[in-house]
């Protein structure tokens, strides 16, 4: 089985995980997560790597905010692949909004189910 190396998302360039997560003009859905979140997704800049963006991002923060933003960029990073999945295995594709709405979504869901994050 061919796999189309181009992004599903974009169509514009090479389909890797630092394009898909971190610099897919898709990815706007951290920009639109930004107000959103009070801040606590932060757009990417420039990340040369995956786990240079994670550790940036979660570094010099209290055991609790830790915890609560990486629970917050791994829902926007797992949102983004669930998008490129639905496109390249169903043929169906939502815009940045709707993307967001689902991860506001599933947040809610896993503060009825597990009590946290406190984010709302
Ligand atoms: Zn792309």
């Amino acid at each position: 089985m061919q796999c189309n190396p181009v992004c599903s998302l974009c169509s514009q360039a090479q389909e890797t995980a630092l394009h898909l997560i971190l610099q897919c003009p898709y990815a706007e859905v951290w920009a639109r997560g930004s107000a959103w979140s009070n801040g606590l997704i932060q757009v990417p800049d420039q990340e040369t790597g995956i786990e240079e963006w994670w550790n940036k991002f979660l570094n010099n923060l209290s055991k609790n905010e830790r915890r609560l933003k990486a629970v917050v960029l791994m829902y926007v990073a797992w949102n983004l692949w669930k998008e490129r999945n639905r496109r390249v295995f169903e043929g169906r594709s939502m815009e940045p909004m709707q993307v967001l709405q689902e991860i506001k979504a599933e947040m809610i869901l896993r503060k009825l189910a597990c009590g946290s994050p406190e984010l709302f």
